[in-house]
């Protein structure tokens, strides 16, 4: 049999091998994304529940940027892929709500909304504020020799009052932090432009929108993807890698090889891995989805994301109990610019424990799931007493469920937190493209694959 050669292989159908893929196929590169699951997205792709389609893992889209913007991350990205600004058909949120014991700040895609919150209710650190806006809008957080620099100790040379600290990191943080309690402040600067100073849509239809139109493209552009076709190896010859064996035993050989699984997930495909391996993340959580007979805004609720903490401090770190019951992200899917649901719909992310979970027994694994859901119940009604009772239909993912269908070591969303800014690994020829390239969400994985496969393949023809 003829053995298969492509020039670049990418591990994952993830955003970012998908974006990867797209940018090399339109430079006519032989490319084949493999992938383990049976369908594209990863952490971001879509399941069947009845006559239900769900998303795993949207809430919103970060980076909104409105039609003919410039330079912004989402029109940089629609223009490297050659797509045009309609086909996402995104839908901008409402506005959005931090929720603390003793204070609530609202904020919006526009960035006077938050400020005069700041002003009415932190009046003395308005000034501090806009001094951070200023510094962060003149950093190069994509800088590649960025090294880490604690975010928590940057900002406080700006913002003074603790519990506006605190409640400006708790989006940064539970959207895209592999870190407890604080962050890489570049991480920090890419979180606080694409939630704060762009911030939020939805695409009409969810994540399947997307991606779609992406490996419609993809395989319009010769493109080859293969599902259920997970890595087991990395090859390599001389210190270069050379293509890849799949879990079917069969081998596939490429010039060169782009890997969005991870930057742990990768090293152990690497057979003569010498380096001590990078550290898993910790961070993982469980996701309710509930609906509902009637629409949020029918009980007054408008806002499209809700980050609610119980107490005046945010504490994000991995729980010592199954899942943290004091603060979650309540996501309402119907209140972005269109509703295209035909019901009311509810989702709840905790930050939660792997260990726990996989401790636990079959039976007691499904208890605690229902325990989630009534928690989540729970919670819904203290932060919305007016909200219904009763909801139609509902299901709980855990970080178990996280690690089956996307083989992310210990469900970790957020991947490692120790990021390869580079995407250079010990093999040459073998990148990391993704979360642990240090760009996540929609908007980052994607574009990570597009700049690593711009400067490891295309900018080296
Ligand atoms: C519950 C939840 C909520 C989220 N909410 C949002 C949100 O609201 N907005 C937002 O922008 N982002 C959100 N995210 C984050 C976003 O989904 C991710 O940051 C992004 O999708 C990561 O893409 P990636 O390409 O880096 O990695 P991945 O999506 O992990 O892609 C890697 C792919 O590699 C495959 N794979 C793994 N191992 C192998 C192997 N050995 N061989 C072959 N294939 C393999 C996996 O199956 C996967 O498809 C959320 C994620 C979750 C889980």
């Amino acid at each position: 049999m003829q053995q298969k050669k492509f020039d670049v292989i990418i591990i994952g159908a993830g955003l970012s091998g998908i974006a990867a893929g797209i940018r090399l196929a339109m430079f006519d590169k032989k490319v084949c994304i493999l992938e383990k699951h049976s369908i594209p997205g990863g952490l971001n792709s879509y399941y069947k529940r009845g006559k239900r389609l769900l998303d795993v893992g949207l809430h919103a889209m970060t980076n909104f940027a409105p039609q003919g913007s410039r330079g912004k991350p989402l029109t940089k990205l629609l223009k490297q892929l050659r797509i045009p600004y309609g086909d996402f058909a995104l839908a901008p949120q409402n506005y959005s709500k931090i929720v603390f014991a003793d204070s609530t700040l609202k904020f919006s895609n526009e960035l006077e909304l938050l400020k005069e919150q700041i002003n009415t209710q932190f009046p003395d650190q308005v000034d501090g504020f806009n001094r951070l806006i200023t510094m962060i809008g003149e950093f190069n957080e994509t800088a590649l020799d960025n090294e880490y620099q604690s975010a928590k100790e940057v900002v406080s040379n700006y913002i003074s009052n603790d519990i506006l600290k605190e409640m400006i990191f708790f989006p940064l943080l539970i959207y895209g932090s592999a870190w407890e309690n604080d962050m890489d402040f570049s991480q920090f600067a890419i979180m606080f432009k694409s939630i704060f100073l762009e911030g939020f849509s939805r695409p009409v239809g969810g994540v399947r929108t997307i991606l779609d139109l992406l490996m419609k493209k993809f395989s319009n552009l010769g493109g080859i993807v293969e599902y259920r076709s997970g890595v087991e190896q990395v090859l390599s010859k001389n210190g270069k890698a050379c293509g890849v064996k799949l879990e079917s035993g069969d081998t596939i050989l490429a010039s060169t090889v782009l890997s969005s699984i991870g930057n742990p997930e990768t090293m152990k495909l690497i057979e003569s891995q010498s380096e001590p391996a990078a550290r898993s993340g910790s961070m993982s959580f469980t996701e309710t989805i509930m609906t509902y007979g009637q629409r949020p805004k029918d009980f007054g609720e408008e806002a499209a994301i809700v980050f609610y903490n119980d107490s005046n401090i945010y504490d994000y770190r991995c729980p010592d109990s199954l899942y943290d019951k004091k603060s979650a992200v309540i996501c309402f899917s119907n209140n972005f610019a269109v509703d295209d649901f035909d019901e009311g719909i509810v989702r709840m992310t905790n930050i939660a424990n792997y260990s726990q979970w996989k401790n636990l027994s079959k039976e007691d694994y499904k208890k605690n799931k229902e325990l989630v859901l009534s928690d989540a119940k729970a919670l819904l009604k203290s932060y919305s007493p007016s909200f219904a009772d009763d909801h139609n239909f509902s299901d709980v993912f855990t970080p178990l469920t996280v690690e089956k269908f996307t083989s992310r070591i210990g469900g970790a969303v957020y991947g490692s937190p120790d990021k390869l800014r580079t995407g250079e690994t010990e093999l040459d020829s073998l990148y990391v493209c993704g979360t642990d390239q240090g760009f996540l969400g929609i908007v980052g994985a994607m574009l990570s694959g597009i700049s690593m496969a711009n400067l490891h393949v295309l900018s080296k023809n």
